[in-house]
């Protein structure tokens, strides 16, 4: 059922949303005082610059200032989706049930679609799993995944299925069970030119759910091979529920392992994924038929705040080439990589098998870091007692050099490049330092567009009383009372009044109010990094009170000024009507100057 969120519900779910709570899935806070700090979700960290008020129900992030005022946002931000889908993750996570209407916004309407489809893979998942372990058109399939040594443990946890061979039968039951043609076609179950016509058939099923553990895609892997053309696995398409480029297979199952170890292991496969969970290995994710993605790393160093990959992609030449780029993009982002190497076996599912879940660990703990994973094989592949072979394994091995993050890593993996060539570090040095001239003349600096510098306006009076005020918004009134709009000068501190005093009129001055009223996220970053940083917690009448003070005296010699200029207008006149001007003129200006030495008294 598509519609608007009723306002009711949207208020529901600001009300049972506390914050806390939902940042806690995804960063492990630490309680200070009242006020809790974690590594950054949105940048990968290794020192907590992760603050949560519970409180004002906000979150800011010193370091890449990610920020916002509730739950909501943060959800939005986090799982990249729209307001009413934020909602809804939410209304699923407190039980609360969500009323439509048919009237609303863009904000509140909520397309149904993705979720509908989410449900639908769920219910075909399980319906597969049926087939796998109750249906004796599994059998077979049952009996492979069992002589690869899964357990039933296994199959029901990771939910594995069997897809009947009969390519008809899917459309056929989805259609029993009143699902629409036009919705069917768009699920990505079925063949895109035969619409009835299922995607997986025969197949032996592996459902990869998000990471609240719903089914989203699934991997098929071939069971009988007929044709060369068969491939060995195949995997759901992107849809928009669906995205390759930031799914890891299994992390819901890995994510909490991730965070405790501070360390991930990224293999290629679901049967690779699932032999080290049955292992007890179980920080294990996968990708879904793809290489490793930024995303993917993002995911990675945000769950094991800037900790360690340990990467176990396949031995043969593609298995290394991934390997390769894998170390540049997790270096670039800052984390340490280092290679399981399987001893005895090509994939970890036939370790498991062979030598025992014992095996696996022992070749997981002793990983190799990736310098000398790199070397190893730049040294198996050019002779290092040559000039030439030299020069091309340093060649190979700057780029690894380029994409460590600090710089005594920097410095160390040069001497090690001196140490193993047995080279001079003012050679190697120099052609390092030559090699990166070169790039960087070649590299078009690409232009960033100006985003509005807040900053500045930091030690502007009319916007430090308006902070203020945000801190703590029992002194809106005495605001109020002495100011009004046109008093402020500043245009962003007279958008902020009137957004306050919006606010007060509809009785409701709490922060995440105040920052869903601002006109820009530029704004609303820049207040929370500035409320956040507690320096208006502390003396806030007196800020307040300077402030109005500062404020009405600028008021009045502009007022002065302007009545100066008029009486040097007029000059010495002749007419009584200008006459009479300057009279009032002159009285005028000696009260505003009577005010504004009794202020300044
Ligand atoms: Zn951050």
């Amino acid at each position: 059922m598509a519609g608007f969120i009723s306002q009711e519900s949207i208020e529901a779910v600001k009300n049972a949303a506390d914050i806390v709570s939902v940042v806690s899935e995804y960063v492990k806070l630490d309680k200070r005082g009242s006020d809790f700090w974690g590594c950054c979700p949105f940048h990968g960290e290794k020192t907590a610059s992760f603050h949560v008020v519970p409180d004002r129900n906000a979150y800011y992030c010193f370091g890449c200032h990610a920020g916002g005022s509730s739950a909501i946002k943060f959800i939005q931000d986090i799982e990249k989706v729209s307001f009413p889908e934020a909602v809804d993750i939410l209304a699923k996570k407190f039980a609360i049930t969500l009323t439509y209407t048919d009237k609303g916004d863009s904000q509140t309407k909520f397309d149904d679609s993705k979720k509908k489809t989410i449900e639908l893979y769920d219910r075909v998942s399980s319906t597969f799993h049926f087939f796998l372990t109750q249906h004796p058109s599994g059998k077979k399939a049952l009996e492979y995944i069992k002589g690869r040594g899964i357990s039933d443990e296994t199959i029901e946890k990771f939910r594995i299925g069997y897809s009947p061979e009969d390519r008809y039968w899917l459309h056929r039951f989805l259609k029993e069970k009143n699902f629409s043609d036009e919705f069917l076609a768009k699920s990505g179950l079925f063949s895109q030119n035969y619409q009835n016509v299922s995607f997986f058939s025969d197949r032996l099923m592996f459902p990869i759910f998000n990471r609240h553990g719903e089914c989203v895609a699934m991997g098929g892997r071939i069971l009988h091979a007929q044709g060369e053309n068969d491939r060995k696995y195949l995997n759901s398409r992107e849809l928009p529920h669906y995205s390759k480029k930031n799914t890891l297979y299994a992390f819901n199952f890995a994510r909490d392992e991730i965070r405790l170890k501070k360390t991930a292991i990224i293999c290629e496969g679901y049967m690779d994924c699932i032999a080290y969970h049955q292992s007890g290995i179980k920080n294990a994710v996968a990708t879904c038929g793809t290489a490793l993605t930024e995303d993917h790393i993002k995911l990675i160093a945000q769950t094991t705040s800037g900790g360690t990959v340990l990467l176990s992609f396949d031995s043969d030449g593609a298995g290394q080439e991934a390997t390769r780029k894998s170390i540049f993009l997790c270096r670039r982002a800052g984390l340490t990589v280092k290679i399981v190497r399987l001893r005895g076996g090509k994939d970890p599912a036939e370790i498991m098998v062979n030598y025992g879940a014992q095996t696996l660990t022992e070749d997981v703990n002793g990983a190799i870091i990736d310098s000398d994973y790199l070397f190893e094989n730049l040294t198996h592949k050019y002779p290092i007692d040559t000039p030439e072979g030299k020069t091309k394994v340093a060649l190979e091995f700057f780029p690894y050099i380029d994409a460590l993050q600090n710089n005594i890593q920097k410095e160390s993996s040069l001497d090690l490049l001196c140490q193993k060539l047995n080279i001079s570090r003012q050679a190697v040095e120099r052609d390092f330092n030559n090699r990166q001239q070169a790039q960087k003349q070649t590299v078009v600096t690409q232009k960033v567009a100006p985003v509005q510098d807040f900053s500045k306006l930091k030690k502007n009076p009319e916007i430090k009383l308006l902070l203020a005020v945000i801190s703590d918004t029992q002194h809106f009134d005495s605001v109020r009372r002495e100011l009004n709009e046109d008093e402020f000068e500043t245009a962003e501190a007279k958008e902020l009044f009137v957004v306050l005093e919006e606010c007060a009129q509809k009785g409701n001055l709490s922060f995440s109010n105040v920052c869903e009223h601002c006109g820009s996220e530029e704004l609303v970053r820049f207040i929370t990094e500035s409320v956040m940083s507690g320096e208006y917690a502390t003396n806030t009448a007196k800020i307040v009170s300077d402030g109005i003070q500062l404020i009405k005296q600028k008021g009045l010699e502009r007022q002065r000024d302007y009545i100066l200029s008029r009486i040097r207008e007029l000059g010495t006149p002749e007419q009584p009507e200008k006459k009479d001007e300057l009279q009032q003129l002159l009285h005028e200006i000696m009260n505003i100057n009577n005010l504004i030495n009794s202020k300044k008294e």
